[in-house]
């Protein structure tokens, strides 16, 4: 990661573009384009060699106007606060675009799970909540799964706060294992939402999914999932890339024909990262890293970190790419947006793409409430409608006022906000 890359810098020019096209008043703008409250804390822990850590801990509420701040938790070696507040801020946007009930919030740890035991991660998941245990709640603040984390890591967090406040509080926290307050299809709500709208973003350009081939940046939780259903719809993903832990850098693993979960699957770690020696076995070309953005495909999806396609690397796009679909969250940089505008690429922005996430873990906190759980197929089912209506409210919009489909998403997003913030008096 670019060391002097700002999200936070990004997140704020994104917002102020749009305030000034909606004319937004002063004080609507200083509300919406800070967060309301942050915590920053340590977590002390007892390694398993008996010494003692210090990892720093945040959680950042960017706003709770239209319900509880909402958003998950990152583990992340060169987590910076910076990076939470836009993660914060594009989250009150994703709640907001697919219209559920809820607000923007974002944590993590500086931290580095692939060299902590599970029992350090354990130590650190409940530090965590034991630090944030009257700042977060059902009705307050519901963190959730990102980077790094996991089902495991959200019950041990719930587990702690159920011990603190003496009593069971299913709602606090979603991404919870099936069986113990998760849903079914959580796992692959994210990967599954992206491509429900690049369905839609293909059908509205006439083009048929087994016409077209993809190349996916990452090839953890959201990537994979993306990537079986979109070889289900019949598209063919001919390259997808990784980060190695051992080697400190990212690779490309291509496959003319195709690549395939059921090879790819059994040769691929927790954190997604796929084995060189094996894969190269199975046929499997290895590139550098970015080769990905390269490729001469029909759509891109970068689905892992910030600042992926950036000034550096935004003139590779080959000019056979149609559509971009952010499975991350703030993967483009605006000096790479602008390029992509220009180009007349279509846009699945990051904030309406990867929404299927929180849209299912809002499913989740439904079930809580109502202790009755639904099976995959209703879960699977409602989250294509949301996702759906609202790739559709966004596009209908971006084509009447011949917007950007970021710009046009940021309008919807805003809108709701604004007018939330304003109702309560707020501003
Ligand atoms: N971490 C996911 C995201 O960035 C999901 C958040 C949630 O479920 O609250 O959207």
């Amino acid at each position: 990661m670019d060391k002097n890359y700002n999200p936070y810098a990004t997140a704020q020019a994104q917002f102020d573009k749009v305030a000034a096209m909606l004319n937004l008043d002063q004080g609507t703008r200083d509300l919406l384009r800070n967060p309301l409250r942050e915590y920053h804390f340590s977590i002390p822990i007892r390694t398993d060699k008996g010494e003692f850590k210090v990892f720093r801990g945040f959680r950042v509420q960017h706003n709770d106007a239209r319900g509880p701040a909402k958003g998950g938790i990152r583990f992340h070696p060169q987590e910076t606060v910076d990076t939470i507040r836009a993660l914060s801020m594009w989250m009150t946007w994703k709640c907001a675009v697919v219209d559920i009930p809820l607000g923007g919030g974002k944590g993590g740890v500086i931290c580095d799970p692939q060299n902590l035991s599970m029992r350090e991660q354990e130590l650190i998941c409940r530090g965590w909540v034991r630090q944030l245990a009257r700042n977060i709640g059902p009705l307050s603040d519901v963190p959730a799964p990102d980077v790094m984390t996991n089902s495991q890591h959200m019950l041990w967090m719930l587990d702690e706060y159920e011990a603190i406040h003496g009593a069971k509080f299913p709602g606090l926290i979603t991404g919870k294992p099936v069986g113990m307050g998760g849903s079914l299809g959580r796992k692959e709500a994210t990967g599954y939402g992206l491509v429900y709208t690049l369905r839609e973003a293909l059908k509205q350009k006439g083009i048929r999914p087994e016409e077209t081939t993809a190349s996916i940046q990452g090839f953890g939780n959201v990537a994979q999932y993306a990537v079986e259903l979109y070889t289900r719809l019949g598209g063919k993903v001919i390259a997808v890339s990784c980060w190695d832990n051992d080697d400190k850098k990212s690779y490309t693993f291509k496959k003319f024909q195709g690549i395939t979960l059921d090879e790819l699957m059994p040769i691929t770690n927790k954190y997604g990262t796929i084995d060189k020696v094996k894969a190269q076995g199975l046929g499997y070309e290895i590139l550098p890293g970015d080769a990905w953005i390269e490729q001469e495909v029909d759509i891109l999806m970068p689905c892992a970190l910030e600042n992926q396609v950036n000034g550096d690397n935004a003139n590779k796009i080959s000019k056979r790419v149609k559509i971009i679909a952010e499975g991350a969250n703030g993967p483009t940089t605006l000096e790479a947006d602008e390029v992509i505008k220009n180009r007349g690429i279509f846009m699945i922005p990051d904030f309406l793409a990867n929404a299927g996430g929180v849209t299912c873990s809002y499913f989740e906190q439904v079930q809580c409430n109502m202790n009755y759980y639904w099976d995959k197929e209703e879960v699977l089912t409602k989250l294509d409608t949301k996702m759906t209506s609202a790739f559709l409210a966004v596009s209908e919009l971006a084509r009447q006022r011949n917007l950007y489909m970021r710009d046009a998403a940021y309008v919807i997003s805003i809108d709701r906000v604004a007018t939330a913030c304003k109702s309560r008096g707020w501003v």
